[in-house]
């Protein structure tokens, strides 16, 4: 028999953890392939990475405090979008800029593309790049392994890299949420080995990304349990059994045939389960790190930053991190500026918070002129901080064995992991979250199948 997406006997009880992308997918999709199912989530929303953040700011303006781009070339997301009614915005056209911060001895700032600073790493990595391709791009390959055990900040002491490269190399925190000291070669390889172009067309969703998780789970209502918080998963032949905190404070037993786990290893690693994972699941799970970030989100009278020839998205070595215009495609004389801080960045803006004020941002963008503009509103975000997030995004750091990537998406029995962190193309991305959940819908359709 064929797998389809109706072969899914009708009524067979699939229970998803997690109302982020990933779950939301999952659960939407499987039940229109005939399950039941129930999804449970510890928030008092649905979205989880995705939270956009409506009625802080002046003349109705909104904007995004966790997941902001989506890309070109992300199409399972894009199809969602589409088949939800959504509509997708272009924005950020001229891409990114790169802003080198002035440092001791360095009294200016320096401009560069974002293009040639992408094109001038890609040169000197040329060979490890190249390397890897060779092998297939495969996480078991002793190129990979040999890769991974070395950080990024060790190669560009390697290959002597001058001043430039590694200030563009650790301005990459605010993308990887890792400083270089932190980051693998692995992973900064594979993201050059990837074919997406760093200055593809970026996209929002019409009205904020939040509409997404928001349209999904209208198809969800009464399938939905907020505030409740899985603790432990048990499974033996036949079925499952989820347990579950409820708001009160008590504990409730699901049942059912087939678990989608769509949580962050961060809070995976604290559920139960009997029987355990085997050892390399185990190590995986526990070994993946989350890198550190926090987004400010601030509303000015007026867009100081938007002037002709001048990009309205840069990536920077700064303490404050990078920053980009958060709102251009809405109406309004104001506009919103988002700095996202990544890895130590994330620190070092949360200590200018706390001695200066949100005013100690603002005055870190004197040089593009926010003197001349009153800060309105401002709400700032740290992912770290974030009890059922504990970090941005997952990372691979020089202590993450590769070969233990596959275990990340790998089923463990009747429970099928999901999420961001186990796509291999798209992971960090909304587009991993929606790509994973799709693959839930193939998996239960292939257990059904098989027994
Ligand atoms: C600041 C920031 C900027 C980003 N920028 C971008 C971007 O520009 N473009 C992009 O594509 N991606 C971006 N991302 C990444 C993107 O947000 C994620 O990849 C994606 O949203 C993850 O979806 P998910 O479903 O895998 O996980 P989540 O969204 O984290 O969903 C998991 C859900 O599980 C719930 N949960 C956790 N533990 C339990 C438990 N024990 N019981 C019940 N529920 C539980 C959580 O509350 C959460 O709702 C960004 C992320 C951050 C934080």
């Amino acid at each position: 028999m064929k797998c389809t997406r109706q072969s899914i006997r009708r009524g067979t009880k699939v229970i998803v953890v997690g109302a982020g992308l990933a779950g939301l997918t999952a659960a939407v999709k499987l039940k229109e392939a005939g399950a039941k199912v129930s999804l449970i989530e510890a928030r008092d929303r649905v979205g989880g990475r995705v939270l956009t953040i409506r009625g802080a700011f002046a003349q109705g303006q909104h904007a995004e405090a966790g997941a902001d781009f989506i890309d070109e070339g992300q199409h399972e997301i894009q199809r969602l979008v589409e088949e939800q009614g959504l509509t997708l915005r272009p924005i950020l056209r001229q891409g990114f800029a790169f802003v080198r911060h002035p440092g001791p001895g360095r009294k200016r700032r320096h401009i560069l593309s974002g293009e040639k600073a992408w094109d001038a790493l890609a040169r000197v990595l040329y060979p490890l790049v190249a390397a890897y391709r060779a092998a297939d791009k495969r996480w078991d390959s002793p190129i990979a392994g040999q890769l991974a055990r070395q950080s990024v900040a060790q190669w560009l002491d390697e290959v002597k890299a001058d001043s430039t490269m590694r200030a563009v190399v650790r301005g990459l925190r605010g993308f990887f949420l890792a400083d270089p000291e932190e980051l693998s070669l692995l992973a900064l390889v594979d993201q050059l080995a990837g074919d997406v172009s760093g200055q593809a067309t970026m996209y929002r969703v019409e009205g904020g990304n939040d509409r997404l998780p928001l349209a999904l789970a209208e198809h969800l209502r009464e399938d939905l349990r907020l505030n409740s918080v899985v603790r432990a998963i048990s499974q033996d032949r036949n079925s499952v059994r989820v347990n579950v905190e409820t708001p009160n404070g008590q504990e409730s037993l699901i049942l059912g045939k087939y678990v989608v786990l769509a949580v962050p290893t961060t809070t995976l690693r604290s559920i139960h389960m009997q029987p355990p994972l085997p050892a390399m699941q185990a190590r995986a799970i526990h070994s993946l790190k989350y890198g550190r970030t926090t987004k400010a989100l601030l509303q000015f009278d007026k867009s100081f930053w938007r002037k002709k020839g001048r990009s309205l998205a840069c990536g920077t070595d700064a303490p404050t991190g990078a920053f980009w215009d958060a709102n251009e495609e809405q109406a309004g004389e104001a506009g919103i500026l988002t700095m996202m801080a990544g890895g130590q960045a994330s620190e070092d803006t949360q200590k200018i918070v706390a001695q200066c004020g949100v005013e100690g941002l603002v005055d870190a963008l004197d040089w593009m002129g926010s003197r001349s503009a009153t800060l309105l509103h401002s709400r700032i975000v740290t992912w770290e901080d974030d009890a059922w997030a504990q970090g941005g995004y997952a990372y691979f750091d020089p202590g993450f064995d590769p070969r233990l990537r596959d275990w990340l998406a790998r089923s463990h029995g009747r429970i099928i992991f999901v999420g961001e962190h186990t796509s291999v193309n798209w992971q960090g991305y909304m587009n991993g979250a929606v790509e994973s959940g799709l693959r839930a819908v193939a998996e239960v359709c292939a257990m059904v199948l098989k027994k």
